[in-house]
């Protein structure tokens, strides 16, 4: 994507062109969230002015358009993710709540076949289930475990974010649940070796999801090709709505899990003594669902999918690329995962990463970083971006952290360099 081409989709995005502090805004925080272009905003209020109606309940007219966009929005989901089918695709709130999902689910039931006619892991009766995690994982892909009973196990990690895969081969037991692993790191910017994770867990007669938060936005995803089992996303981390996002589910293994929670819509028959349960997915999306998100969701997808996933992705690469190669030069620069501290890189290749950059530099305190950065214009994270584990992995506290989207250019890279720049003086 050449920079005359990223200025015409900055067009699509009217927030961009907005000031703070006197000077235009360079946003570079869209692993927590990304602006929203026009068409996204305009499918809300068009939906809200034009069609809104309860869905799968009404037969006029309203209702039965509403249900037909929602539907959609259904199948553009399975199409962008490649998806078999519809039914394995459940409406959630976003990822976290496709976590919960999936942890209450299984804990009632304790374990899954991995194995088309398998028997799943003969867990031994009491026994502390465990879920193997990276040790790269946001909260929402600890927590929701935890809460659910299930012990966490992290995969040991290498000085440059990626698994220690010897020692994930031996971790599988007879207590083992589930493998559930994010594709990209919302820290390091780490891709995980999905497909050899899973196709490990597979051999291992284990079910794997995959938390795709970070990576939806930023490449091509093809559940089928990577074989999870599961696959989590969110909305608004893909220029879409907050409040929405997906669960998929191979069939088969959503067929063996119970609802999630109890309402409308997940039901077939309701008496006072017994109740049967609705088909998938609907079987998972108790009460009214987010019709709008899904829609507007649904225009994010296609907004995306019109730029291009592959083009993004260079774009992103580049921007990624060109940002590392500046910041090297600056002296006390440590940029978490990619180089060692001494300037010198830990990963010989960083062709493929185009995910968030997390830095510190010198003794700067990142929220004096973010802070100051903010008044020049600039935005980015600072803190421990939900994932504490990873930064006492890490022995540190929090980075400050850069993040890019679609959007980005290579002049805002070099206002967010020359901003460090600055930073870096005034602390001499
Ligand atoms: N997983 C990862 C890797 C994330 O980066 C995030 C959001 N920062 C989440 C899960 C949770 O997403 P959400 O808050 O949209 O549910």
């Amino acid at each position: 994507m050449n920079d005359e081409i990223t200025v015409r989709l900055r067009e699509d995005f009217p927030i961009l062109s907005r000031e703070v502090y006197g000077k235009t805004l360079v946003y570079l925080d869209n692993a927590a969230t990304t602006q929203k272009p026009r068409c996204v905003v305009e499918a809300i209020s068009d939906e809200y002015y034009n069609v809104n109606a309860n869905v799968h309940r009404g037969v006029h007219f309203l209702s039965q358009q509403a249900t037909e966009l929602h539907e959609q929005s259904r199948e553009t989901v399975r199409q962008f993710i490649g998806a078999d089918s519809t039914s394995e695709i459940v409406f959630t709130r976003g990822t976290t709540e496709s976590i919960n999902l999936l942890a209450s689910c299984l804990r009632q039931i304790g374990t899954l076949n991995a194995k088309e006619n398998g028997c799943g892991n003969p867990q031994k009766k009491n026994a502390q289930r465990e879920i193997i995690v990276s040790t790269l994982e946001h909260h929402s892909n600890i927590v929701p475990w935890q809460l659910n009973g299930f012990k966490v196990r992290p995969i040991p990690m290498i000085d440059n974010g990626m698994p220690d895969m010897d020692a994930y081969r031996l971790m599988f037991n007879e207590n083992t649940a589930l493998v559930a692993v994010t594709q990209v790191s919302n820290v390091l910017g780490t891709i995980n070796p999905v497909k050899e994770i899973i196709r490990i867990a597979h051999d291992n007669n284990i079910c794997v999801l995959i938390d795709g938060a970070q990576s939806t936005p930023h490449m091509k995803v093809d559940v089928k090709d990577m074989d999870c089992d599961f696959f989590a996303f969110s909305g608004h981390k893909i220029y879409g709505p907050t409040g929405v996002g997906v669960l998929y589910g191979k069939e088969r293994l959503l067929e063996q899990l119970p609802p999630y929670q109890g309402g409308g819509e997940m039901i077939r028959n309701v008496s006072f003594e017994l109740t049967t349960f609705n088909d998938l997915p609907y079987k998972f999306e108790a009460g009214t669902p987010d019709y709008v998100g899904t829609h507007s969701l649904a225009a994010a997808l296609d907004y995306v999918t019109a730029v291009g996933m592959d083009c993004i992705h260079h774009h992103e690469q580049e921007l990624y690329r060109y940002a590392v190669k500046q910041m090297m030069e600056i002296e006390g620069m440590v940029i978490y995962g990619v180089t060692d501290g001494q300037g010198q890189m830990l990963n010989a290749d960083i062709s493929e990463c185009a995910g968030p950059i997390s830095f510190k530099v010198g003794n700067i305190h990142h929220l004096d970083l973010g802070t100051l950065l903010d008044r020049l214009g600039i935005a980015i994270r600072t803190g421990h971006h939900c994932a504490e584990p990873l930064m006492h992995r890490l022995g540190i506290e929090g980075t400050a952290r850069a993040s890019f989207g679609l959007y980005n250019t290579f002049d805002e890279i070099d206002r967010f360099v020359a901003g460090i720049r600055r930073v870096a003086q005034m602390f001499g």
